[in-house]
Protein backbone atom coordinates (compact mmCIF):
# COMPACT_ATOMS: atom_id res chain seq x y z
CA UNK A 1 0.00 0.00 0.00
CA UNK A 2 1.49 3.28 -1.17
CA UNK A 3 1.53 6.14 1.86
CA UNK A 4 1.12 9.87 1.73
CA UNK A 5 3.29 12.34 4.06
CA UNK A 6 1.62 15.34 5.28
CA UNK A 7 3.67 18.23 5.70
CA UNK A 8 3.19 21.48 7.38
CA UNK A 9 2.69 24.41 5.06
CA UNK A 10 4.08 27.10 7.22
CA UNK A 11 7.48 25.39 7.72
CA UNK A 12 7.74 22.78 5.86
CA UNK A 13 8.04 20.18 9.09
CA UNK A 14 6.57 16.54 8.40
CA UNK A 15 3.52 16.17 10.57
CA UNK A 16 2.59 12.69 9.47
CA UNK A 17 2.10 9.87 7.33
CA UNK A 18 -1.01 8.39 5.93
CA UNK A 19 -1.94 4.83 3.79
CA UNK A 20 -3.19 5.56 -0.05
CA UNK A 21 -6.04 3.08 -0.11
CA UNK A 22 -6.94 1.60 -3.23
CA UNK A 23 -10.07 -0.19 -4.98
CA UNK A 24 -9.53 -3.42 -2.86
CA UNK A 25 -9.41 -1.55 0.64
CA UNK A 26 -12.46 0.69 -0.45
CA UNK A 27 -14.51 -2.71 -1.21
CA UNK A 28 -13.72 -3.76 2.48
CA UNK A 29 -14.84 -0.35 4.11
CA UNK A 30 -18.14 -0.59 2.10
CA UNK A 31 -19.00 -3.57 2.83
CA UNK A 32 -18.19 -2.82 6.45
CA UNK A 33 -20.33 0.15 6.37
CA UNK A 34 -23.08 -1.47 4.66
CA UNK A 35 -23.49 -4.50 7.40
CA UNK A 36 -23.34 -1.65 10.17
CA UNK A 37 -25.93 0.90 8.75
CA UNK A 38 -28.89 -1.02 9.42
CA UNK A 39 -28.45 -0.91 13.25
CA UNK A 40 -27.66 2.39 13.39
CA UNK A 41 -30.45 3.16 11.19
CA UNK A 42 -32.36 1.21 13.46
CA UNK A 43 -30.89 3.11 16.63
CA UNK A 44 -33.38 6.20 16.01
CA UNK A 45 -33.33 9.86 15.98
CA UNK A 46 -33.00 10.34 19.74
CA UNK A 47 -30.06 7.27 19.93
CA UNK A 48 -27.79 9.07 16.87
CA UNK A 49 -28.73 12.21 18.78
CA UNK A 50 -27.29 10.81 21.71
CA UNK A 51 -23.56 10.28 20.11
CA UNK A 52 -23.38 13.21 18.60
CA UNK A 53 -24.29 15.27 21.59
CA UNK A 54 -21.38 13.23 23.29
CA UNK A 55 -19.08 14.42 20.24
CA UNK A 56 -20.13 17.69 21.08
CA UNK A 57 -18.67 17.20 24.32
CA UNK A 58 -15.72 15.88 23.06
CA UNK A 59 -15.21 18.56 20.67
CA UNK A 60 -14.75 20.92 23.15
CA UNK A 61 -12.92 18.96 25.87
CA UNK A 62 -10.14 18.41 23.43
CA UNK A 63 -10.38 21.62 21.48
CA UNK A 64 -6.67 22.37 21.85
CA UNK A 65 -5.80 19.17 20.28
CA UNK A 66 -8.34 19.03 17.43
CA UNK A 67 -6.69 23.02 16.71
CA UNK A 68 -3.43 21.94 16.63
CA UNK A 69 -3.97 19.11 13.98
CA UNK A 70 -6.01 21.80 12.32
CA UNK A 71 -3.04 24.14 12.21
CA UNK A 72 -0.53 21.40 11.81
CA UNK A 73 -1.95 20.06 8.22
CA UNK A 74 -3.06 23.42 6.76
CA UNK A 75 -0.28 26.08 7.88
CA UNK A 76 -3.60 28.26 8.97
CA UNK A 77 -3.71 30.64 12.12
CA UNK A 78 -4.60 29.51 15.88
CA UNK A 79 -7.75 31.56 15.46
CA UNK A 80 -8.68 29.87 11.48
CA UNK A 81 -8.94 26.95 13.24
CA UNK A 82 -10.33 27.49 15.72
CA UNK A 83 -13.46 30.39 14.98
CA UNK A 84 -14.22 28.16 11.84
CA UNK A 85 -12.89 24.08 11.87
CA UNK A 86 -13.65 23.79 15.43
CA UNK A 87 -16.33 26.21 16.11
CA UNK A 88 -18.28 24.92 13.03
CA UNK A 89 -18.23 21.46 14.15
CA UNK A 90 -19.20 21.76 17.39
CA UNK A 91 -21.87 24.10 16.51
CA UNK A 92 -23.03 21.32 13.85
CA UNK A 93 -22.83 18.74 15.90
CA UNK A 94 -25.37 20.14 18.47
CA UNK A 95 -27.13 21.67 15.94
CA UNK A 96 -28.26 18.52 13.65
CA UNK A 97 -28.93 16.99 17.31
CA UNK A 98 -31.11 18.89 17.72
CA UNK A 99 -33.23 19.34 14.41
CA UNK A 100 -32.82 16.19 12.20
CA UNK A 101 -36.04 14.75 13.74
CA UNK A 102 -37.71 17.86 12.79
CA UNK A 103 -36.40 17.92 9.35
CA UNK A 104 -37.03 14.43 9.11
CA UNK A 105 -40.26 13.57 10.73
CA UNK A 106 -42.84 12.22 8.46
CA UNK A 107 -45.03 15.04 6.53
CA UNK A 108 -48.83 14.03 6.73
CA UNK A 109 -51.15 16.03 3.92
CA UNK A 110 -54.36 15.90 2.26
CA UNK A 111 -55.36 16.73 -1.41
CA UNK A 112 -58.52 17.45 -2.39
CA UNK A 113 -57.84 17.96 -6.33
CA UNK A 114 -58.75 14.76 -7.63
CA UNK A 115 -61.62 12.70 -6.15
CA UNK A 116 -59.63 9.55 -6.16
CA UNK A 117 -57.20 10.56 -3.60
CA UNK A 118 -59.60 12.95 -1.76
CA UNK A 119 -59.83 11.99 2.05
CA UNK A 120 -57.12 9.45 2.06
CA UNK A 121 -54.14 9.72 4.02
CA UNK A 122 -51.13 10.74 2.30
CA UNK A 123 -47.52 11.12 3.67
CA UNK A 124 -43.89 11.41 2.71
CA UNK A 125 -41.48 9.94 4.71
CA UNK A 126 -37.42 9.94 4.60
CA UNK A 127 -35.13 6.56 4.57
CA UNK A 128 -31.79 6.93 4.71
CA UNK A 129 -29.61 6.32 1.27
CA UNK A 130 -27.32 3.46 3.00
CA UNK A 131 -23.90 4.60 2.72
CA UNK A 132 -22.78 8.22 1.39
CA UNK A 133 -19.35 8.80 0.08
CA UNK A 134 -17.90 12.70 1.36
CA UNK A 135 -15.14 13.82 -0.65
CA UNK A 136 -13.38 17.20 0.65
CA UNK A 137 -10.87 19.44 -0.14
CA UNK A 138 -7.75 20.82 2.26
CA UNK A 139 -9.15 24.61 2.54
CA UNK A 140 -11.88 23.47 6.05
CA UNK A 141 -11.03 20.37 6.61
CA UNK A 142 -13.51 19.97 9.24
CA UNK A 143 -15.66 22.01 8.39
CA UNK A 144 -16.09 20.78 4.38
CA UNK A 145 -15.23 17.45 4.54
CA UNK A 146 -16.13 16.09 8.46
CA UNK A 147 -19.17 18.84 8.79
CA UNK A 148 -21.03 17.35 5.93
CA UNK A 149 -20.43 13.76 7.48
CA UNK A 150 -22.75 15.23 10.81
CA UNK A 151 -25.91 15.45 8.47
CA UNK A 152 -25.39 12.57 6.87
CA UNK A 153 -24.94 10.33 10.06
CA UNK A 154 -27.84 11.95 11.61
CA UNK A 155 -30.37 10.77 8.57
CA UNK A 156 -29.42 6.98 9.83
CA UNK A 157 -26.62 6.34 7.15
CA UNK A 158 -23.26 4.63 6.82
CA UNK A 159 -20.80 7.34 6.34
CA UNK A 160 -16.80 6.85 4.32
CA UNK A 161 -14.99 10.20 4.17
CA UNK A 162 -12.46 10.61 1.67
CA UNK A 163 -10.18 13.67 3.47
CA UNK A 164 -7.89 15.72 0.93
CA UNK A 165 -4.67 13.92 0.62
CA UNK A 166 -3.04 17.03 2.11
CA UNK A 167 -5.23 17.14 5.15
CA UNK A 168 -6.27 13.88 6.66
CA UNK A 169 -4.83 13.94 10.04
CA UNK A 170 -7.88 16.01 11.77
CA UNK A 171 -10.35 13.88 9.85
CA UNK A 172 -8.89 10.70 11.50
CA UNK A 173 -9.03 12.25 14.74
CA UNK A 174 -12.81 12.57 14.36
CA UNK A 175 -12.56 8.42 13.97
CA UNK A 176 -11.22 8.91 16.92
CA UNK A 177 -13.86 10.98 18.89
CA UNK A 178 -16.73 9.10 17.39
CA UNK A 179 -14.86 5.74 18.80
CA UNK A 180 -14.83 7.39 22.18
CA UNK A 181 -18.13 8.54 22.08
CA UNK A 182 -19.95 5.20 21.11
CA UNK A 183 -20.62 5.49 17.45
CA UNK A 184 -20.70 1.81 16.18
CA UNK A 185 -17.80 0.59 14.43
CA UNK A 186 -17.74 1.08 10.71
CA UNK A 187 -20.73 3.48 11.09
CA UNK A 188 -18.01 6.09 10.18
CA UNK A 189 -14.83 5.31 8.51
CA UNK A 190 -11.81 7.37 6.90
CA UNK A 191 -10.37 6.56 3.55
CA UNK A 192 -6.89 8.41 3.06
CA UNK A 193 -5.75 8.86 -0.17
CA UNK A 194 -5.62 10.78 -3.20
CA UNK A 195 -7.80 11.92 -6.27
CA UNK A 196 -7.84 8.08 -7.37
CA UNK A 197 -9.00 6.83 -3.85
CA UNK A 198 -11.82 9.86 -4.11
CA UNK A 199 -12.84 8.51 -7.79
CA UNK A 200 -12.84 4.87 -6.63
CA UNK A 201 -15.05 5.58 -3.55
CA UNK A 202 -18.14 6.84 -5.69
CA UNK A 203 -18.38 3.62 -7.36
CA UNK A 204 -19.22 1.75 -4.26
CA UNK A 205 -21.81 4.22 -2.50
CA UNK A 206 -25.56 5.25 -2.93
CA UNK A 207 -24.60 8.88 -2.37
CA UNK A 208 -21.51 11.54 -3.36
CA UNK A 209 -21.37 14.58 -1.15
CA UNK A 210 -18.12 16.42 -2.75
CA UNK A 211 -16.40 19.72 -1.95
CA UNK A 212 -13.93 20.69 -4.13
CA UNK A 213 -12.69 22.73 -7.26
CA UNK A 214 -15.21 22.52 -10.26
CA UNK A 215 -12.44 21.24 -12.40
CA UNK A 216 -12.82 17.89 -9.93
CA UNK A 217 -17.01 18.57 -9.29
CA UNK A 218 -17.37 17.73 -12.89
CA UNK A 219 -15.81 14.47 -12.91
CA UNK A 220 -17.28 13.42 -9.66
CA UNK A 221 -20.58 14.73 -11.43
CA UNK A 222 -19.63 12.38 -14.54
CA UNK A 223 -18.88 9.22 -12.25
CA UNK A 224 -21.89 9.87 -10.33
CA UNK A 225 -24.08 9.63 -13.55
CA UNK A 226 -22.60 6.28 -14.00
CA UNK A 227 -23.35 4.95 -11.06
CA UNK A 228 -26.54 5.93 -11.32
CA UNK A 229 -26.43 7.91 -7.28
CA UNK A 230 -27.19 11.46 -6.51
CA UNK A 231 -24.34 14.20 -6.44
CA UNK A 232 -23.88 17.23 -4.39
CA UNK A 233 -21.50 19.66 -5.58
CA UNK A 234 -20.34 22.36 -3.08
CA UNK A 235 -17.38 24.17 -5.60
CA UNK A 236 -15.58 26.99 -6.14
CA UNK A 237 -16.51 30.21 -5.97
CA UNK A 238 -15.28 34.28 -6.93
CA UNK A 239 -17.66 36.06 -5.08
CA UNK A 240 -18.37 40.05 -5.57
CA UNK A 241 -18.53 42.70 -2.44
CA UNK A 242 -20.77 46.16 -3.20
CA UNK A 243 -19.82 49.10 -1.81
CA UNK A 244 -22.52 51.16 -1.75
CA UNK A 245 -21.60 55.61 -1.68
CA UNK A 246 -23.83 55.26 1.70
CA UNK A 247 -22.01 52.74 3.16
CA UNK A 248 -20.46 52.55 6.81
CA UNK A 249 -16.84 53.08 4.97
CA UNK A 250 -14.87 52.08 8.29
CA UNK A 251 -17.20 49.43 8.67
CA UNK A 252 -16.87 47.63 4.72
CA UNK A 253 -13.37 48.50 4.13
CA UNK A 254 -12.77 46.19 7.78
CA UNK A 255 -14.77 43.71 6.61
CA UNK A 256 -12.77 43.62 3.11
CA UNK A 257 -10.07 43.01 4.51
CA UNK A 258 -11.23 40.54 7.45
CA UNK A 259 -13.33 38.51 4.57
CA UNK A 260 -10.78 38.45 1.53
CA UNK A 261 -7.33 37.31 3.89
CA UNK A 262 -9.27 35.34 6.76
CA UNK A 263 -7.65 31.49 6.04
CA UNK A 264 -5.46 33.29 3.95
CA UNK A 265 -8.01 33.75 1.46
CA UNK A 266 -8.42 29.96 1.22
CA UNK A 267 -12.35 30.26 1.13
CA UNK A 268 -14.66 29.51 -1.21
CA UNK A 269 -16.83 32.42 0.41
CA UNK A 270 -13.78 34.61 0.60
CA UNK A 271 -14.70 38.17 -0.45
CA UNK A 272 -12.70 38.05 -4.39
CA UNK A 273 -13.63 41.47 -5.95
CA UNK A 274 -15.22 44.86 -4.68
CA UNK A 275 -17.13 47.34 -6.62
CA UNK A 276 -16.92 50.47 -4.68
CA UNK A 277 -19.44 53.38 -5.85
CA UNK A 278 -16.90 56.30 -7.11
CA UNK A 279 -17.67 59.15 -4.72
CA UNK A 280 -16.37 56.57 -1.46
CA UNK A 281 -14.29 54.89 -4.03
CA UNK A 282 -10.77 56.42 -2.60
CA UNK A 283 -11.61 56.84 1.27
CA UNK A 284 -12.49 52.72 0.66
CA UNK A 285 -9.40 52.06 -0.53
CA UNK A 286 -7.20 54.08 1.52
CA UNK A 287 -8.51 51.97 4.62
CA UNK A 288 -8.40 48.71 3.19
CA UNK A 289 -4.69 49.38 1.82
CA UNK A 290 -3.79 50.44 5.48
CA UNK A 291 -5.60 47.40 7.01
CA UNK A 292 -3.93 44.77 4.64
CA UNK A 293 -0.88 46.63 5.14
CA UNK A 294 -0.71 46.00 9.02
CA UNK A 295 -1.80 42.25 9.13
CA UNK A 296 1.17 40.57 10.42
CA UNK A 297 2.42 37.01 8.41
CA UNK A 298 4.01 33.82 9.45
CA UNK A 299 3.94 30.33 10.33
CA UNK A 300 1.33 30.29 13.40
CA UNK A 301 2.79 30.03 16.99
CA UNK A 302 -0.44 30.09 18.90
CA UNK A 303 -3.50 32.60 19.47
CA UNK A 304 -2.42 36.10 18.61
CA UNK A 305 0.81 35.40 16.56
CA UNK A 306 -0.17 36.02 13.31
CA UNK A 307 -3.43 37.16 11.24
CA UNK A 308 -2.37 35.47 7.90
CA UNK A 309 -1.28 31.64 7.79
CA UNK A 310 0.49 29.54 5.02
CA UNK A 311 -0.82 28.47 1.60
CA UNK A 312 -2.19 25.18 2.27
CA UNK A 313 -1.71 23.78 -1.12
CA UNK A 314 1.94 24.95 -2.45
CA UNK A 315 0.96 24.82 -5.83
CA UNK A 316 -1.87 26.88 -5.08
CA UNK A 317 0.92 29.53 -5.00
CA UNK A 318 1.45 29.85 -8.28
CA UNK A 319 -1.77 30.27 -9.16
CA UNK A 320 -2.40 33.34 -6.92
CA UNK A 321 0.69 34.80 -8.64
CA UNK A 322 -0.41 34.15 -12.00
CA UNK A 323 -3.48 36.11 -11.32
CA UNK A 324 -1.66 39.08 -9.98
CA UNK A 325 0.96 39.32 -12.66
CA UNK A 326 -1.84 38.97 -15.53
CA UNK A 327 -3.64 41.85 -13.71
CA UNK A 328 -0.27 44.08 -12.83
CA UNK A 329 0.44 43.06 -16.49
CA UNK A 330 -2.63 44.26 -18.13
CA UNK A 331 -2.49 47.56 -16.37
CA UNK A 332 -3.34 46.85 -12.28
CA UNK A 333 -1.87 47.98 -9.16
CA UNK A 334 -0.25 46.39 -6.77
CA UNK A 335 -0.84 48.83 -3.40
CA UNK A 336 -0.08 46.34 -0.90
CA UNK A 337 1.44 42.98 -1.42
CA UNK A 338 1.99 41.60 -4.83
CA UNK A 339 4.40 38.99 -4.39
CA UNK A 340 4.97 35.53 -3.10
CA UNK A 341 6.09 36.05 0.45
CA UNK A 342 10.24 36.44 1.09
CA UNK A 343 10.69 36.77 -2.89
CA UNK A 344 12.74 39.62 -3.34
CA UNK A 345 12.55 41.51 -7.16
CA UNK A 346 13.37 38.11 -9.59
CA UNK A 347 14.27 36.16 -6.64
CA UNK A 348 13.57 32.93 -4.88
CA UNK A 349 10.26 32.13 -3.68
CA UNK A 350 9.64 31.19 0.30
CA UNK A 351 13.14 32.89 1.30
CA UNK A 352 12.02 34.53 4.22
CA UNK A 353 9.98 31.89 5.46
CA UNK A 354 12.26 29.00 5.14
CA UNK A 355 10.47 25.80 4.65
CA UNK A 356 6.73 27.84 4.51
CA UNK A 357 4.61 28.68 1.29
CA UNK A 358 2.71 31.87 1.59
CA UNK A 359 1.81 34.92 -0.59
CA UNK A 360 1.88 38.33 0.58
CA UNK A 361 -1.68 40.13 1.47
CA UNK A 362 -2.19 42.02 -1.52
CA UNK A 363 -4.34 44.49 -2.58
CA UNK A 364 -4.81 45.50 -6.56
CA UNK A 365 -6.52 48.48 -7.83
CA UNK A 366 -7.44 49.89 -11.22
CA UNK A 367 -8.72 46.23 -12.21
CA UNK A 368 -11.23 45.44 -15.03
CA UNK A 369 -12.94 42.04 -15.98
CA UNK A 370 -10.29 41.47 -18.56
CA UNK A 371 -8.16 39.99 -15.72
CA UNK A 372 -8.12 36.44 -14.68
CA UNK A 373 -8.39 37.27 -11.05
CA UNK A 374 -11.92 39.11 -11.37
CA UNK A 375 -13.10 35.72 -13.41
CA UNK A 376 -11.93 32.96 -11.85
CA UNK A 377 -11.21 31.79 -8.26
CA UNK A 378 -7.49 33.19 -7.15
CA UNK A 379 -8.16 31.40 -3.55
CA UNK A 380 -5.21 33.58 -2.04
CA UNK A 381 -4.90 36.64 0.30
CA UNK A 382 -5.74 39.04 -2.48
CA UNK A 383 -9.01 41.74 -2.99
CA UNK A 384 -8.84 43.29 -6.23
CA UNK A 385 -11.18 46.60 -6.13
CA UNK A 386 -12.67 48.18 -8.85
CA UNK A 387 -14.34 52.04 -8.97
CA UNK A 388 -17.90 51.68 -10.37
CA UNK A 389 -19.93 55.01 -11.56
CA UNK A 390 -23.63 53.41 -9.89
CA UNK A 391 -24.82 50.42 -8.58
CA UNK A 392 -26.43 49.58 -11.56
CA UNK A 393 -23.10 48.90 -13.05
CA UNK A 394 -21.94 46.91 -9.59
CA UNK A 395 -24.51 44.28 -10.09
CA UNK A 396 -23.68 44.01 -13.98
CA UNK A 397 -20.33 43.28 -13.00
CA UNK A 398 -20.98 41.31 -10.30
CA UNK A 399 -23.04 39.05 -12.24
CA UNK A 400 -20.92 39.19 -15.13
CA UNK A 401 -19.27 35.60 -13.65
CA UNK A 402 -19.79 32.05 -14.49
CA UNK A 403 -19.79 31.51 -9.93
CA UNK A 404 -22.32 32.04 -8.57
CA UNK A 405 -21.51 31.11 -4.82
CA UNK A 406 -21.72 33.97 -2.43
CA UNK A 407 -22.19 37.92 -3.00
CA UNK A 408 -22.54 40.92 -0.34
CA UNK A 409 -23.84 44.21 -0.49
CA UNK A 410 -22.81 47.24 1.78
CA UNK A 411 -25.19 50.09 2.60
CA UNK A 412 -27.00 51.84 5.61
CA UNK A 413 -30.21 51.58 4.03
CA UNK A 414 -30.57 48.14 4.10
CA UNK A 415 -34.15 47.71 2.16
CA UNK A 416 -32.68 49.16 -0.51
CA UNK A 417 -29.49 46.87 0.20
CA UNK A 418 -31.97 43.46 0.21
CA UNK A 419 -33.44 44.64 -2.96
CA UNK A 420 -30.04 44.87 -4.38
CA UNK A 421 -29.48 41.70 -2.86
CA UNK A 422 -32.42 39.56 -4.54
CA UNK A 423 -30.72 41.12 -8.18
CA UNK A 424 -27.66 39.19 -7.63
CA UNK A 425 -27.19 35.97 -9.12
CA UNK A 426 -25.45 33.75 -6.16
CA UNK A 427 -26.89 30.85 -3.39
CA UNK A 428 -26.30 33.25 -0.60
CA UNK A 429 -26.10 37.04 -0.38
CA UNK A 430 -25.22 39.35 2.85
CA UNK A 431 -26.15 42.66 3.24
CA UNK A 432 -24.07 44.49 5.54
CA UNK A 433 -22.18 41.50 6.44
CA UNK A 434 -20.15 38.45 4.46
CA UNK A 435 -19.65 34.83 5.40
CA UNK A 436 -21.24 34.51 8.27
CA UNK A 437 -24.58 33.15 6.89
CA UNK A 438 -22.44 29.48 7.06
CA UNK A 439 -23.31 29.39 10.59
CA UNK A 440 -27.10 29.80 10.25
CA UNK A 441 -27.41 26.05 10.12
CA UNK A 442 -31.18 26.47 9.17
CA UNK A 443 -30.10 28.30 5.68
CA UNK A 444 -29.51 26.60 2.64
CA UNK A 445 -26.12 27.30 1.67
CA UNK A 446 -25.15 26.09 -2.21
CA UNK A 447 -23.90 27.52 -5.16
CA UNK A 448 -25.63 28.64 -8.77
CA UNK A 449 -23.77 28.06 -12.60
CA UNK A 450 -20.48 26.56 -11.62
CA UNK A 451 -20.40 26.80 -8.27
CA UNK A 452 -22.19 23.95 -7.48
CA UNK A 453 -25.37 21.49 -7.38
CA UNK A 454 -27.65 21.75 -4.23
CA UNK A 455 -26.95 22.71 -0.93
CA UNK A 456 -25.75 21.88 2.51
CA UNK A 457 -27.67 22.83 5.48
CA UNK A 458 -31.34 23.35 6.31
CA UNK A 459 -34.05 21.19 5.50
CA UNK A 460 -32.51 20.02 2.32
CA UNK A 461 -29.01 19.77 3.82
CA UNK A 462 -30.04 16.60 5.81
CA UNK A 463 -32.99 15.11 3.32
CA UNK A 464 -30.71 14.66 0.46
CA UNK A 465 -29.08 12.18 2.49
CA UNK A 466 -32.32 10.21 2.28
CA UNK A 467 -34.71 8.60 0.25
CA UNK A 468 -38.35 9.57 0.08
CA UNK A 469 -40.72 7.25 0.52
CA UNK A 470 -44.62 8.49 -0.23
CA UNK A 471 -47.26 6.64 1.51
CA UNK A 472 -50.93 6.53 0.34
CA UNK A 473 -53.22 4.83 3.39
CA UNK A 474 -56.54 4.38 2.67
CA UNK A 475 -59.09 3.07 5.25
CA UNK A 476 -61.79 0.60 4.53
CA UNK A 477 -64.43 2.83 3.16
CA UNK A 478 -66.88 0.70 0.20
CA UNK A 479 -65.72 -2.47 -0.64
CA UNK A 480 -64.36 -1.23 -4.03
CA UNK A 481 -63.03 2.38 -4.93
CA UNK A 482 -66.30 3.97 -7.62
CA UNK A 483 -64.32 4.05 -10.62
CA UNK A 484 -63.18 0.57 -11.52
CA UNK A 485 -64.08 -2.49 -13.33
CA UNK A 486 -67.15 -3.06 -14.47
CA UNK A 487 -67.73 0.47 -15.96
CA UNK A 488 -71.71 0.65 -15.20
CA UNK A 489 -74.19 2.73 -16.45
CA UNK A 490 -74.04 4.72 -12.78
CA UNK A 491 -69.82 4.97 -13.19
CA UNK A 492 -70.21 6.54 -16.40
CA UNK A 493 -73.02 8.93 -15.33
CA UNK A 494 -70.68 10.07 -12.26
CA UNK A 495 -67.81 10.42 -14.76
CA UNK A 496 -69.80 12.20 -16.70
CA UNK A 497 -71.14 14.65 -14.22
CA UNK A 498 -67.33 14.95 -12.97
CA UNK A 499 -66.18 16.20 -16.19
CA UNK A 500 -68.87 18.88 -16.18
CA UNK A 501 -69.16 19.89 -12.61
CA UNK A 502 -65.08 19.77 -11.69
CA UNK A 503 -62.74 19.52 -14.52
CA UNK A 504 -64.73 21.96 -17.35
CA UNK A 505 -65.66 25.01 -14.51
CA UNK A 506 -61.63 24.82 -13.78
CA UNK A 507 -60.30 24.85 -16.95
CA UNK A 508 -62.39 27.66 -17.43
CA UNK A 509 -61.22 29.79 -14.62
CA UNK A 510 -57.68 28.79 -16.28
CA UNK A 511 -58.35 30.54 -19.40
P1 LIG B 1 -9.92 19.49 -5.49
O1 LIG B 1 -11.06 19.48 -6.43
O2 LIG B 1 -8.55 19.50 -6.05
O3 LIG B 1 -9.96 18.24 -4.50
C1 LIG B 1 -11.05 18.02 -3.64
C2 LIG B 1 -11.09 16.54 -3.25
O4 LIG B 1 -11.40 15.76 -4.38
C3 LIG B 1 -9.77 16.00 -2.68
O5 LIG B 1 -10.07 15.17 -1.59
C4 LIG B 1 -9.24 15.17 -3.85
O6 LIG B 1 -8.40 14.11 -3.45
C5 LIG B 1 -10.51 14.65 -4.45
N1 LIG B 1 -10.44 14.23 -5.85
C6 LIG B 1 -9.55 14.61 -6.80
N2 LIG B 1 -9.87 14.03 -7.97
C7 LIG B 1 -10.98 13.30 -7.77
C8 LIG B 1 -11.81 12.49 -8.61
N3 LIG B 1 -11.55 12.33 -9.90
N4 LIG B 1 -12.90 11.90 -8.06
C9 LIG B 1 -13.20 12.08 -6.76
N5 LIG B 1 -12.45 12.82 -5.92
C10 LIG B 1 -11.36 13.43 -6.42
O7 LIG B 1 -10.18 20.76 -4.55
P2 LIG B 1 -9.18 21.36 -3.45
O8 LIG B 1 -8.07 22.05 -4.18
O9 LIG B 1 -8.89 20.33 -2.44
O10 LIG B 1 -10.12 22.46 -2.75
C11 LIG B 1 -10.19 23.80 -3.12
C12 LIG B 1 -11.48 24.05 -3.89
O11 LIG B 1 -12.60 23.70 -3.07
C13 LIG B 1 -11.69 25.52 -4.23
O12 LIG B 1 -12.16 25.62 -5.55
C14 LIG B 1 -12.79 25.96 -3.26
O13 LIG B 1 -13.58 27.04 -3.70
C15 LIG B 1 -13.59 24.70 -3.15
N6 LIG B 1 -14.40 24.72 -1.94
C16 LIG B 1 -15.75 24.90 -2.07
C17 LIG B 1 -16.54 24.99 -0.93
C18 LIG B 1 -18.03 25.19 -1.02
O14 LIG B 1 -18.70 25.01 -0.03
N7 LIG B 1 -18.57 25.57 -2.18
C19 LIG B 1 -15.96 24.87 0.32
C20 LIG B 1 -14.57 24.68 0.41
C21 LIG B 1 -13.81 24.61 -0.73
Amino acid sequence: MDALTVENPATGAVVGTVAVLGPVQLGEMAARARAAQPAWSALGLSGRAAVMRRAQRWIIDNAERVIAAVVSETGKTYEDAQLTDLGYVAQSLGFWAKHAEGYLADERSHYWGNPAVAGKKLLVRYEPLGVVGVVGPWNFPLVNGFGDCIPALMAGNAVILKPSELTPLSSLLMAEMFDACGLPADVFQVATGDGATGAALIALVDCVMFTGSTRTGKLVAAAAAEALIPCHLELGGNDPMIVCADADIEKAATAAAYYSMNNSGQVCISVERVYVEAPVYDEFVNRVAAKVAALRQGPPAGPGSVEIGAITFPEQLQTIDAHVQDAVAKGARALVGGRIAGVAAGGQAGAAVAGGHFYEPTVLVDVDHTMVTMREETFGPVLPIMKVADVEEAVRLANDSDYGLQASVWTRDTPRGEQIARRLAAGAVCVNAAQINYFALNLPMGGWKLSGLGARHGATGIRKYCRTQSLLVSGFGPRRELFMFPYSARVTRLLALIQRLVYRPRARRLR
